[in-house]
């Protein structure tokens, strides 16, 4: 790991960020004036997207955690990369004589393992979540439904992208979205409708909720899976 990591140590990564980030407490002074902007909870980013109430959201794309933070896990590949990098260079000009070693060069074929960003974790979850409805009883017993009412009160809570956990909870806590658990196929079918939801918030196309099982439990009728 090189000095440049923005995870090598808490140290290290504040003062990596320092120029691009400061806690929600700390006030802006002068010397702020190069950095990026926050954009105010409950307002639009300059992008004019939607932010929801409960986070913050930097021009960059990057989501800070509650103590103010970069979030990995609710920030995109994309955008992680782009303050890495940022970051790794302004430690290389600030410190020309410190050694640094060279971050090897991926190809797709090489993928490094790295934690998860929002979108990785985000697939994997998925998976999860739709290999359990997948696995659910076609007739669920009282115990098993409150088992699984259990588990996803807790999932909304526990999930580590937290602005995503938050608006997850917040859909699944409104009345008409409350899981329905009686069956699989009700189950499987409000999981789907969860996922939509994402869908939608991420402006992406929405899923034929008619096809869940054939995506998730049985494979696809043409064969493909088999
Ligand atoms: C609870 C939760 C909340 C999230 N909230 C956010 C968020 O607020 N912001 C953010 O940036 N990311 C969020 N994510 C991550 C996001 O949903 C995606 O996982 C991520 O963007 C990667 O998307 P993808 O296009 O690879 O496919 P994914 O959306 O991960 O889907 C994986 C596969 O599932 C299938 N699929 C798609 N839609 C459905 C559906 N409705 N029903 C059944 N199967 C389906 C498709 O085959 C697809 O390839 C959240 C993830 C979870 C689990």
């Amino acid at each position: 790991m090189t000095d440049s990591h923005p995870d090598a140590t808490d140290t290290a990564q504040k003062k990596l960020f320092a120029h691009q980030f400061q806690t929600p407490a700390a006030p802006a002074t002068a010397s702020s004036s190069t950095q990026s902007p926050k954009v105010p909870v409950n307002e639009k980013s300059t992008t004019g997207e939607h932010i929801p109430p409960g986070y913050t959201k930097l021009p960059n794309g990057v989501i800070l955690d509650r103590e103010g933070k970069p979030c990995r896990l609710c920030t995109s590949a994309a955008s992680w990369r782009a303050i890495t990098q940022k970051a790794k260079a302004q430690s290389q000009t600030q410190a020309p004589n410190t050694t640094m070693k060279q971050a090897p060069t991926n190809t797709p074929a090489q993928k490094p393992e790295c934690p998860p960003d929002v979108e990785e974790l985000g697939r994997s979850t998925w998976t999860l979540l739709h290999s359990l409805t997948a696995a659910y009883p076609a007739q669920a017993t009282a115990a098993q439904q409150t088992e699984m009412r259990t588990f996803l009160g807790l999932f909304s809570r526990l999930y580590p992208c937290w602005v995503c956990a938050g608006d997850f909870r917040a859909w699944m806590g409104t009345p008409q979205n409350e899981p329905r658990l009686a069956t699989r196929q009700e189950f499987g079918d409000w999981m789907c409708q969860a996922h939509n939801e994402v869908n939608r918030k991420l402006g992406k196309k929405e899923f034929d909720c008619r096809l869940w099982e054939e995506r998730w439990r049985t494979g696809w009728k043409d064969g493909r899976c088999d």
